[in-house]
């Protein structure tokens, strides 16, 4: 029974790779240093694969960027635009064009080139995000850059042999977009041109003496049409053609479920699966597979922190012992530990991560030592000092089960309570909306809004800085943020926005600051996860029933109404988006959490209410990337999710004006979802799609308020008024006018002043000749 590991996070304990990417890109080292430096960060993470027991350690899962654009390096489907760059850069070492890589990645704007990034998107269902490989219909491939090779024998150099770890040909196409194609072009058409360099890099590496390829096909768990079916059995048709070479095919993320049959048809040496997302397609694959197929079990969790109970993973290899037989098996973890942060024993601040709660966990170097003491389980062989540390690490996962800090009664008691009273306003939209227009003042037509957050200026950031580091007092700390929050109210005003905003400012993060006033949330000081290149994101872990027991926003929005004549929204992240954005508890379904949170909330929008204020957002960024991968699983989601929204919204009187926003437009498959959730207003982002991405609620009639945002926030420009009239006009042309909010596509936090305020105003003006322009066609 051999033990393997599908990736280790890259990013360094410290995150040293960051530091060492984005030095070179300041021109602090030179490329020389960067790839001698990355070098020494890969053998560092061999060498403590090795060290804690494992079998097949990966290579090539180390990345100066993203493993998917490595993959369109290798084989060289490097796009048209960056050719010339390619061409130009004399000094690539061990062929690897690293500065035309990094412009694939990030663009290039210097004196000479202005050369646009390839397009960016989320890995899966997790917060990673890949760069989309492009394909043009006459696209070629070819052997290109020798990196998989290369670090196959830098760790062998060291004393590691490896198993290299490639994504196989049918999801690197599948991860990749048509470009500047005819429509009855589709992607796979390119397999044909692909495998014959797939071929080439198998022979390559078994010449070389490789023993096993991991090759991730993760598509093979997810919904598969019949041309992507059969591209898989053609794939690995061709593929199987080599003879010492194992392939380890591996899938995560979901089960097989419909694609059992063609998985377990591929011939391949293995077969890996997730089984803590889906532990009910082990079965069906044992029933399935052929007898010279070893089977690979996914057992520790590679996208969360607790650890693992390692009697029950036992107990699902001696299942699967029992009808392959052991010398067929190999046990990992669940998928690769890109997703989970390095080293819990980084974390020594007993203030934000418990004692009591750190020991209920696990990062990727726990984990690995939970797949060593687990297979020693497994084959009886335990010394007298595992047994002990078994035993230990049993007793932690019993004591969370039971623990004070997991479970408060009254949280448990009002859950089972929870009922349909609570899911509902008084009255529905339309009568919603006269109590609404008599409550609020705002023009009847085109009022304006902004989502929430203002510039997060340098001199803010410091503030918060001085105050963690304790070189400001929270007295002064706090007088700083509500001059921040005084003077924005009175810019608002000149400005002529009709609802306000208090600005944000004492938000670092929009779901860490929510998490920092619930009970039931830890936090690490060091945990971060790659996001994307060098940025990484330090996620919150839920680990107990979630309440609120102070209000926490009703302060700051009290204060800013009590600046202004005008209405100043309330603002807080919403259930969906505060569980989508944390580590989350593995003892219960999300939707219990979920809901959990959306009762807190539900706490904090009573309160906000009763101290005055007219209109509350509840954001929900996460709400489309919660979707499950596959179709089927969607409406259970979709049901959970929309009753969390209106639990925590609900509560409040008819007056009370609840909007919500989303970072996104593509509503066309979820729109009665999204009309289910019952917001009063709901703002998102349309102004890239010149408002095209407003047709699912057209076609909806869907029947409350709307702010298609006028302009795109992402970007430094300055838009006219021009512009948005015109934006506004379209949405005025299939919308009824009455519907129309007028506001930006999301938060300005990331924008500087300078472009901000002659945006607003330019935005500000648009809404006024809209309601002239409409006025008048009535009269
Ligand atoms: N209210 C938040 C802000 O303005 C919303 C951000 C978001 O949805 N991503 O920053
Ligand atoms: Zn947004």
């Amino acid at each position: 029974m051999l033990t393997h590991n599908l990736g280790y996070p890259r990013i360094g304990i410290n995150r040293d790779l960051k530091r060492l990417v984005e030095s070179y890109w300041n021109d602090e080292i030179d490329k020389a240093k960067l790839v001698e430096s990355a070098s020494a960060l890969r053998v560092l993470h061999w060498t403590k694969q090795k060290e804690a027991g494992l079998d097949l350690v990966p290579s090539n899962d180390f990345s100066l960027y993203d493993q998917v654009l490595d993959m369109t390096l290798l084989l060289g489907a490097i796009p048209e635009r960056y050719q010339e760059l390619y061409q130009q850069e004399n000094d690539k070492i061990n062929s690897y064009p690293i500065d035309t890589y990094f412009a694939m990645a990030r663009g290039l704007q210097d004196g000479q080139h202005d050369i646009q990034a390839m397009e960016m998107t989320k890995w899966f269902n997790t917060n990673y995000h890949y760069i989309v490989p492009e394909f043009t219909e006459d696209q070629t491939f070819q052997c290109l850059s020798s990196k998989v090779f290369d670090e196959y024998e830098e760790a062998k150099s060291v004393g590691v042999v490896t198993k290299p770890v490639l994504i196989g040909p049918v999801s690197y196409l599948l991860l990749g977009k048509e470009k500047n194609a005819p429509d009855s072009f589709h992607r796979l058409e390119l397999l044909d041109r692909l495998l014959p360099v797939y071929q080439e890099i198998l022979h390559k590496l078994e010449a070389m003496g490789v023993d096993w390829v991991q090759i991730d096909e993760p598509f093979l768990a997810m919904d598969l049409d019949a041309k992507s079916k059969a591209a898989f059995s053609k794939a690995y048709d061709v593929l199987s053609e080599k003879e010492d070479l194992n392939i380890l095919l591996t899938t995560y993320f979901e089960g097989l479920g419909d694609n059992t049959e063609l998985a377990t048809s591929l011939p391949v040496d293995a077969l890996h699966l997730d089984l803590v997302e889906a532990p009910d397609q082990l079965d069906p694959v044992l029933n399935n597979l052929p007898k010279e197929t070893a089977l690979s079990l996914g057992l520790i969790n590679g996208r969360n922190i607790w650890k693992a109970d390692l009697e029950k993973a036992n107990g699902t290899i001696h299942q699967a012992e029992q009808i392959i037989g052991a010398d067929r098996l190999l046990i990992a973890p669940s998928c690769s530990l890109l997703h989970c942060p390095v080293d819990l024993q980084q974390e020594t601040d007993e203030t934000a991560l418990p004692n009591e709660v750190k020991r209920w966990m696990a990062f990727a170097n726990q984990k690995l030592e939970e797949l060593d003491l687990l297979k020693k389980l497994a084959t009886n062989s335990l010394s007298d000092n595992e047994v002990a540390k078994l035993k230990d690490h049993q007793a932690d996962i019993a004591d969370k089960g039971r623990s004070k800090l997991v479970n408060n009664e009254a949280v448990q008691n009002r859950m089972v309570q929870l009922d349909d009273s609570a899911l509902n306003r008084n009255s529905p939209y339309a009568k919603r909306k006269r109590a609404q227009q008599e409550n609020i003042d705002l023009p009847d037509l085109f009022p304006t809004t902004t989502i929430g957050s203002f510039p997060q200026t340098k001199e803010v950031r410091q503030w918060r800085a001085d105050f963690r580091k304790g070189k400001l007092s929270k007295t002064e700390y706090e007088a700083n943020l509500k001059e921040a929050t005084q003077k924005l109210i009175k810019k608002q005003e000149e400005i002529g926005l009709d609802m306000l905003v208090h600005g944000e400012f004492e938000r670092n993060d929009m779901v860490e600051y929510f998490g920092e006033h619930f009970a039931g949330f830890a936090f690490t000081r060091n945990g971060w996860v790659q996001s994307y290149g060098t940025r990484g994101v330090k996620p919150p872990i839920i680990y107990g029933d979630v309440h609120r027991p102070d209000p926490i926003t009703v302060r700051w929005s009290s204060f800013a109404q009590a600046q202004t004549d005008k209405p100043v929204k309330g603002m807080l992240t919403g259930p969906v988006t505060i569980l989508q954005w944390s580590f989350v508890r593995d003892d219960q379904p999300r939707s219990q959490t979920a809901k959990q949170i959306a009762l807190a909330l539900r706490d904090e929008v009573a309160d906000l209410e009763e101290a005055g204020i007219k209109a509350i957002q509840i954001d929900e960024p996460a709400f489309r990337e919660g979707l499950p991968l596959r179709r089927a699983d969607w409406d259970t989601y979709l049901e959970w999710a929309v009753d969390a929204f209106r639990i925590a919204s609900t509560v409040v009187e008819d007056k009370t004006q609840i909007h919500t926003h989303m970072c996104y437009s593509e509503f066309n498959d979820v729109i009665e979802h999204i009309a289910r959730l019952d917001a009063d207003v709901i703002s998102m982002e349309t102004s890239r799609s010149q408002m095209e991405l407003l047709d699912a609620f057209v076609e909806f009639e869907y029947p409350n308020e709307i702010g298609p945002g006028v302009y795109d926030i992402h970007s430094p420009r300055v838009p006219d008024t021009k512009e948005m009239v015109t934006l506004l006009q379209k949405a005025a042309n299939v919308l009824d006018p009455q519907q129309i909010w007028v506001n930006p596509d999301c938060g300005l936090k990331t924008r500087g002043w300078e472009e901000t305020l002659p945006s607003l105003q330019n935005m500000v003006e648009a809404a006024r000749q809209m309601r002239k322009k409409t006025k008048s066609v009535r009269t």
